[in-house]
C-alpha cells in the first residue's frame, strides 16, 4: 500500500437500473496529481461510473471516499464542494446565456457573489483553455471544440482536486485531439488530477498516467497504459482483436 492516502476511494460501486448493471462492483483509488483514463466499449459504463462519483446515479451498493472522508451520502450539488467537478459525453452549454456567464455557473453561489474575484477567475481560465476571445457568444456560435474548451474551464473555474472528463474530444479532428492532449497534460502540471474517458487508445497512452479498462460494468484490467492495451482481455473486449 502506498504511504499518501487516495484522493478518491470507490469500494464495491454498483449502479444498476433496473436489470441493467451498468456498473456493478467497481473498487479503484486514485491518487493526487496523476491522469488517469478508463477505456470500454460503449455501454460498459464509464459514464455511469463517472455519475457515481458525482453522486448523480444514485449507488446500488458500495462506498465512496474523498480525502479520507466517506462521500456516498452526500447531495449532488454538495459533491462540486468537495472538490470533484465534471464536464459531459454531450456538451452542456445553456445557450442563452454567453460563454462567460457559462463558466461562472462552475463556481458556487458564494463564490460567484464575489464578483470582481469570480471575473478574474473566469478570464483566467478561459485565457488558460484558449477561449479568451469568444467570452461574450453564445455557445451556439462556437465551433464544437470550442464548446467542448468552454466545458473544461467551467468544470476547472472552481478549482476541483479531482476532474472527471467524459469523451472531451468526442467528434473532434486529430489535430483539436492533440491540443486537447496538451491541454490537460498541462492541467497536470499545474496538479489538477484528472479521470478521463476516451475512445481513441493512441491519445490514452500518450496521456495517461496509469488505466483501468471496463466490460459489462465491471473494471476487467488496470495498470500502467501500455501493459493495459496488450492485456488479452481488453484486446478481446473493447479492440476487437
Ligand atoms: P458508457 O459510458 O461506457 O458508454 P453508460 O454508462 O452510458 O456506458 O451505460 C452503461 C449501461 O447502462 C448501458 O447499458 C446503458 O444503456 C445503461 N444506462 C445508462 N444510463 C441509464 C439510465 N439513466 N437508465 C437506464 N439505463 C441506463
Ligand atoms: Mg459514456
Amino acid at each position: 500500500r502506498n504511504a499518501s492516502p487516495a484522493l478518491l476511494e470507490l469500494d464495491d460501486v454498483a449502479v444498476h437500473f433496473g436489470g441493467v448493471k451498468a456498473v456493478d462492483g467497481v473498487s479503484f483509488e486514485l491518487r493526487e496529481g496523476l491522469i488517469y483514463g478508463i477505456l470500454g466499449a460503449n455501454g460498459s459504463g464509464k459514464s455511469t461510473l463517472l455519475g457515481a462519483m458525482t453522486r448523480l446515479n444514485p449507488l446500488t451498493r458500495g462506498r465512496l471516499q474523498f480525502d479520507g472522508h466517506a462521500y456516498e451520502n452526500v447531495p449532488p450539488h454538495r459533491v462540486a464542494h468537495l472538490g470533484v467537478s465534471r464536464t459531459f459525453q454531450t456538451v452542456r452549454l445553456i445557450d442563452d446565456r454567453t460563454v462567460l456567464d457559462n463558466i461562472l455557473l462552475g463556481l458556487d453561489t458564494a463564490d460567484r457573489a464575489k464578483r470582481k474575484h469570480a471575473r478574474a477567475r473566469a478570464e483566467a481560465v478561459m485565457e488558460r483553455v484558449g477561449i479568451t476571445d469568444l467570452a461574450r457568444m453564445r455557445p451556439s456560435e462556437l465551433s464544437y471544440g470550442m464548446q467542448r474548451r468552454a466545458e473544461i474551464a467551467r468544470a476547472i473555474v472552481g478549482t476541483p482536486r479531482l476532474l472527471l472528463l467524459d469523451e472531451p474530444t468526442a467528434g473532434m479532428n486529430t489535430d483539436e485531439r492533440d491540443e486537447i492532449s496538451d491541454l490537460l497534460r498541462s492541467l497536470k502540471d499545474e496538479g489538477y488530477t484528472q479521470l478521463l474517458v476516451e475512445h481513441d487508445v493512441a491519445m490514452m497512452v500518450s496521456v495517461c498516467d496509469y488505466l483501468f479498462a471496463m466490460n459489462f460494468g465491471k473494471l476487467i484490467a488496470q495498470g500502467l497504459p501500455h501493459d493495459v492495451v496488450q492485456d488479452q482481455g481488453v484486446r478481446e473486449s473493447y479492440l476487437g482483436r
